[in-house]
Order: structure tokens, then sequence, then C-alpha cells
């Protein structure tokens, strides 16, 4: 039994249900982030933000959602995605996007998400911070 499993086996099912479907969320989003980085997916803002899908209420306020728990912010401020989207406006703008990897300053955005986000599952996974990322 690794440390998730014994997290899990002192939760309530509520509990264990929501931290099931925030590692799902956070999952996902590492997946999205990895194929944007890698040229192949692309960055439609929370309508394809399986964190902003869960977590993203009626008044957009993030309630719940571990990048405001992370930061304190609402709307993925202060987090490298501001930066992303910071790049996006002053040098790719298209509207609405959605938005892909154009340039070499795309691509080291694109991986600071990456590491962001995946940072923030393995510390929802484990409990703890865990850094196996160099900067
Ligand atoms: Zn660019």
């Amino acid at each position: 039994m690794d440390g998730t499993e014994l997290r899990i086996t002192i939760m309530n099912q509520l509990e264990r249900e929501e931290l099931v479907t925030r590692l799902e969320a956070l999952n996902q989003a590492v997946i999205k982030w990895s194929a944007i980085y890698h040229g192949v997916g692309v960055d439609k803002g929370r309508s394809d933000c399986a964190l902003c899908q869960k977590y993203l209420n009626n008044r957009r306020v993030c309630a719940d959602c571990p990048v405001r728990k992370k930061t304190g912010l609402p709307a993925c401020d202060d987090t490298p995605y501001q930066e992303w989207a910071i790049h996006f406006i002053l040098d790719h703008w298209r509207g609405d996007g959605p938005y892909e990897v154009s340039c070499p300053e795309c691509r080291r955005l694109a991986y600071k998400v990456l590491k962001f986000m995946y940072q923030l599952y393995l510390e929802e996974k484990y409990g703890e911070k865990k850094r196996i990322l160099a900067n």
C-alpha cells in the first residue's frame, strides 16, 4: 500500500470521490499540455481545460481548483499559464484562439505550464511536494 492508497483508505466516500476526480482532471491537464508542448495539441483556454470544466462555476471563481489553491488567485493568475496567455496576446494574437506552439518562446512557456501541472498532480497524488523535474 503506497501513501496514496493509505490516504484514500482513511477518507470518507465523498472525499475519496473528490480526490479521484481531482487527480483525473489534473492528469487530463498534464496530457493536454504534453500534447501542446510536443506540437500535437492546442490550447482552447477554459473550454478544453479539465480543471476549468470541473471547478469553474457560473461565477467563474475557480473555487477549489488545485491551481487556485496553490496560488491563492483565480483564473490562473500568477502561474506559467498567465505567461503563456500574455505571450499570445503580445506576439500571436488571434482572438479566442485556439493557441498552439508557434515559436521557441511558445515552446518554452508550454513546457513551464506542463511542469506546473505535473507538479500539482504529484502533490495531490502523494500529499507532499515531490520535485522530480529540474528547472
Ligand atoms: Zn510564441
